[in-house]
């Protein structure tokens, strides 16, 4: 039975996020051999198929129009035959999960939803698990991508409650909940984590991990961010993280979420292969390879495989953990595209910060 808790409060938290590092990494590295098999890792590989110009001010994004990054703005979605020459790629350099990310707020009815779900089907059947992040999403959006044969959503909270309004002013914490309410309401399954070094407290960290772990179920798997400060950006100028952070971060989510998949994520491009080799101890067991997420430097996933090969790491097969969905055609779809135009919320405050780095009216 499991035994999973989904009651954990900030200062349980706190407390083994502030454990000496020692005792924190034998106690995470437990649990984790408890749960997942220590020397296995989930490789998954991010496609941008809709790349900048989007309406958000996430302080963090290059892929804001509000921003002037060096992001160039792709008009034109990818197509399906592209996707899926990538899938292949990614499939060869032994990834077993392509995530689709479109620099959406939120997901419209119409033909580039329909390609998406195209895209969804065609990479299912080349026997990849597949994921999307495209912003929030209806229940009827949630459950046509369930249809397609999507296996994972990715939708992050970012960063704390209380936080979050320091870092977004164009949607509200709650909105992301809904839409993780919503993928939850069908097989798909969730991936749902966050950024640190966004200027954030321990406070705020532990807050973020509360809100994951309190999720019954607790998301299938936590991506953890180091920030990487994009110039243009309003988050530009904040130092890095220290290892030692996204160490403990690790860690203490494995603590918190022992069934699911910590993803070491953005950031490992300013990470030695040691301190990599840390986060798998604490409990990360999973990474994306490829040389860009979705728009910022990763390592090269030859560096990647090489480094894993060093670590005697097994690379995991695609549903090992999840079932294969299957796909049902566009023709035989029991739900119909609803047309709907929802009321995502449009939070009333701003954000001095992201004001100054405004490039266009809002
Ligand atoms: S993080 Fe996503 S929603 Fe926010 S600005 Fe970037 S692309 Fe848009």
């Amino acid at each position: 039975m499991s035994e999973t808790r989904h009651n954990w409060t900030k200062e349980e938290v706190m407390e083994i996020y502030n454990r000496p590092l020692m005792d924190l990494l034998y106690e995470a590295a437990t649990v984790h051999r408890k749960y997942h098999d220590p020397n296995t890792v989930q490789v998954s590989t991010l496609l941008s198929i809709k790349t900048g110009g989007c309406s958000e001010d996430c302080a963090y994004c290059s892929q804001s129009a509000r921003y002037d990054t060096s992001v160039k703005v792709e008009h034109d979605m990818m197509t399906v035959p592209h996707v899926k020459a990538q899938a292949l790629r990614a499939k060869a350099s032994g990834a077993s999960r392509v995530c689709m990310g479109a620099a959406w707020r939120n997901v419209k009815d119409g033909p580039e939803f329909e390609d998406v779900l195209e895209m969804v089907r065609t990479i299912n059947k080349l026997d990849m698990e597949v994921c999307c992040t495209l912003g929030m999403i209806t229940e009827n959006q949630a459950q046509r991508l369930a249809e397609a044969g999507l296996y994972a959503y990715n939708h992050n909270l970012d960063t704390s409650e209380d936080y979050y309004k320091e870092i977004i002013s164009t949607r509200s914490y709650e909105d992301r909940l809904k839409t993780i309410e919503n993928v939850r309401k069908t097989s798909i399954t969730v991936c749902s984590g966050g950024i640190i070094g966004m200027g954030e407290s321990l406070e705020d960290r532990a807050s973020m991990l509360v809100a994951l772990s309190t999720l019954n179920p607790q998301p299938e798997s936590v991506p953890i961010n180091a920030l990487v400060p994009i110039e243009g950006t309003p988050l530009e100028e904040l130092p890095p993280v220290e290892v030692w952070d996204l160490v403990r971060m690790i860690a203490t989510a494995r603590i918190v979420m022992p069934e699911t998949q910590v993803r070491l994520s953005a950031g490992r491009t300013q990470m030695s292969p040691e301190g990599q080799a840390m986060c798998f101890f604490a409990g990360a067991n999973s990474i994306f390879a490829g040389d860009k997420l979705l728009t910022t430097p990763n390592p090269d996933i030859n560096a990647d495989m090489q480094m894993l090969k060093a670590l005697g790491m097994r690379l995991q097969k695609p549903f090992e953990t999840h079932p294969h969905p299957t796909t049902v055609e566009a023709c035989d779809s029991q739900f119909p595209s609803l047309g709907e135009k929802p009321k995502w919320s449009r939070p009333t405050h701003t954000i001095e910060r992201n004001q100054e780095k405004y490039k266009i009216k809002k």
